[in-house]
């Protein structure tokens, strides 16, 4: 389901698994939050992205924290890529102290997620065709205890009666194997979850166990220094790949700040996916299946319900 209809999972093309293309500023959020609003620069990189490979995209941004699906569906007609928008929820932080979810039940954020994906994003009701989501994002916090249990569970609840994809914001990889018992307890299928940022706690045993589990593994720190890629994030990805899991990867970027814009900041910017990454992949001798399945295919097979 993108933000302009449903569309064959076989139409995604290359995919980024997790970005961020518009946040508007919260008032009463984090000073710290990011804010990406410069209409016109965004859709400029879509259509670098789109000209240089990349097809489709996954929107990390739930509601109440920066999303406008009217202006995803903008960007989407304006530039010619697949967006996929989320409902769910990101990290306190990112939200006005007050924000209504956080004194909701789980019974009433289940609710509001499905009706999110079923009916259209809260913020696009009025319009004369509302923007559904297409899967569900939640943010884990390192301890899993400050994760708001209501909303978790709401969620829990939505993915088992929609089916919907489940994209998990992790600290690090923190807690993540906890995630996966947790959400497979309650009837979520191993395939409906993607554990986000993993290749920040780059435990080959653990990803290789999560993979044989059935969840996807999501990697973005390919243009974070602070993560130190080469020595982390590319032997990770050549061990999985040998390992035969490369079924279970999907890659990202993960562009939540404007300076990794190259529009913007002068970043690397979105179109880095199918440019620099895939270019590296080659280089690096993976397959060419290999690369298709971890550029796209990955995600677009669990975002249609298949393994
Ligand atoms: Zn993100």
């Amino acid at each position: 389901m993108t933000v302009l209809g449903p569309l064959s999972h076989e139409r995604l093309g290359v995919t980024d698994a997790h970005n961020h293309v518009w946040i508007s500023p919260v008032p009463g959020a984090d000073p710290s939050s990011p804010v990406l609003d410069q209409f016109d620069s965004i859709q400029q990189e879509l259509v670098e992205y789109r000209l240089a490979g990349g097809a489709s995209l996954l929107d990390c941004q739930p509601g109440g924290c920066g999303r406008d699906g009217n202006r995803l569906a903008r960007l989407a007609w304006a530039s010619g890529v697949n967006l996929i928008a989320c409902t769910g929820f990101h990290r306190k932080k990112y939200y006005p102290p007050d924000h209504w979810l956080w004194a909701a039940s789980s019974d009433q954020a289940a609710q509001y997620f499905i009706s999110e994906l079923e009916r259209g994003l809260s913020e696009t009701l009025a319009s004369a065709t509302p923007v559904r989501a297409g899967f569900i994002k939640i943010a884990l916090e390192a301890d899993w205890e400050d994760i708001p249990q209501a909303a978790l569970e709401g969620a829990a609840m939505a993915a088992v009666q929609t089916r919907a994809l489940v994209e998990i914001h992790t600290e690090k990889g923190e807690v993540a194997e906890d995630a996966c018992r947790y959400f497979s307890d309650l009837g979520v299928l191993p395939s409906q979850l993607v554990l986000c940022h993993m290749d920040k706690r780059p435990d080959l045993g653990l990803h290789a166990e999560l993979a044989h589990f059935g969840a996807l593994l999501e990697y973005d720190t390919f243009f974070r220094p602070k993560y130190d890629p080469s020595r982390n994030l590319w032997p990770l990805l050549e061990a999985m790949a040998q390992a035969g899991c490369a079924d279970s990867l999907a890659l990202a970027t993960d562009l939540a700040e404007s300076a990794m814009y190259h529009a913007i900041g002068g970043g690397p910017g979105l179109q880095s996916l199918p440019t620099l990454i895939k270019r590296q992949l080659s280089v690096r001798g993976f397959p060419e299946p290999a690369i298709r399945q971890m550029l796209g295919e990955n995600i677009a097979r669990r975002l249609a319900g298949l393994t």
